[in-house]
């Protein structure tokens, strides 16, 4: 039987990168997989942004592997960075400058853990909208709601959470969001270093647009994507170094709120286009024009969790990201800021 490894790569599309993917067919199967099983192979990159037609040759090369539920036995699901044909790192690789970044920061042991917002589409309406131009029940009942008339879209949900478990994607927990047909994973989580969570939230969210395809239903992580009195979707990002988990650990987060505040426009420059029409300081988010941060306080830019001020130690909760933010981009900055690494 034949090894298929599924090779994935973020594109150069802007403002917001694309996932892309092709099919790489081993006619033996591979015994004792490893990442050394896949070599590094070339796509076009005229048709992704990432070069000029006259000059179109982009390497892949892999980086991080799981199994591929999705074919099943033999098939795997392959992350890879993208370098061009001088062997230099692609300016659209913005893994490979946090890739570079934690030989530094990597002693003070960061984990983070995304809470990954989006919205199914069908067509080109939201999930669970009437027919065109009309709109739903006002929010409220949606957010962790069960019942044919409250969510939509279970079946795509709890599929691609069966998929992503077995893959053995760092996955732990789904909800349904504020607005009908908006979701939530988080991914990442404790133990999970900044390019293992960015490498497996890059792979859970290709896994997300595979599996709607057997539904027809499309995902999309637009920041805001009705506009008005609806939520948007951001990517919560939680954030910790040792020294934060450890005793007194507080004021080594509150020192991170202080650099995060100074940082606040290279900051929100990483967070994913299209972020200010979320965050207008309505439907729990602070101003972009602002930077606060407080306990437990949904309205601020940063949140220090209740636990963390009862016990002295742990993470901050970084609000900020926008559902669209590129992982890597968003933990270099977090790391940049508050490690004083800039
Ligand atoms: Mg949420």
């Amino acid at each position: 039987m034949a090894t298929i490894a599924e090779y994935i790569w973020v594109d150069g599309t802007a403002p917001t990168a694309l996932v892309r993917s092709k099919t790489k067919i081993f006619p033996k199967d591979i015994e004792d997989v490893s990442l050394d099983s896949f070599p590094t192979w070339a796509f076009d990159g005229s048709s992704t942004a990432q070069a000029e037609g006259a000059d179109s040759d982009c390497i892949l090369k892999p980086v991080n592997y799981v199994p591929d539920p999705v074919r099943g036995a033999g098939a795997y699901l392959v992350m890879c960075e993208v370098f061009s044909p001088d062997g230099s790192v692609h300016p659209s690789n913005k893994r490979a400058a946090l890739r570079k970044l934690m030989e530094t920061a990597g002693k003070e042991e960061p984990w983070i853990a995304f809470e990954q917002e989006y919205t199914f589409f069908e067509g080109s309406k939201p999930l669970g909208f009437p027919a065109e131009r009309r709109y739903p029940a006002p929010q409220g009942p949606y957010y962790c709601g069960v019942g044919a008339d409250e969510v939509y879209g279970r079946e795509v949900v709890e599929e691609h959470m069966r998929v992503c478990l077995a893959a053995g994607i760092f996955l732990t927990g789904i909800n349904a969001e504020v607005m009908p047909g908006q979701w939530e994973f988080q991914c990442g989580g404790p133990g999970a270093d900044p390019l293992t969570a960015s490498d497996h939230l890059w792979l859970a969210r290709w896994l997300l647009y595979r599996v709607g395809e057997d539904y027809g239903i499309s995902a999309t992580l637009d920041p805001k994507p009705v506009p008005g009195d609806w939520n948007g979707a951001g990517m919560h990002t939680n954030y910790s170094t040792k020294a934060m988990r450890s005793d007194g650990g507080k004021a080594v987060i509150i020192e991170a709120c202080e650099r995060l505040g100074r940082k606040r426009e290279e900051c929100l420059a990483a967070y994913g286009a299209g972020n200010e029409a979320r965050l207008t300081g309505a439907h729990e988010t602070c101003s972009y024009k602002e930077f606060r941060y407080g306990i437990a306080d949904r309205t601020a830019s940063i949140r220090i969790p209740r636990l963390v001020e009862a016990e002295g130690r742990g993470y901050l909760e970084d609000r900020r990201p926008a559902a669209n933010a590129d992982p890597y981009e968003v933990c270099e900055v977090l790391l940049r800021a508050t490690l004083d690494l800039w």
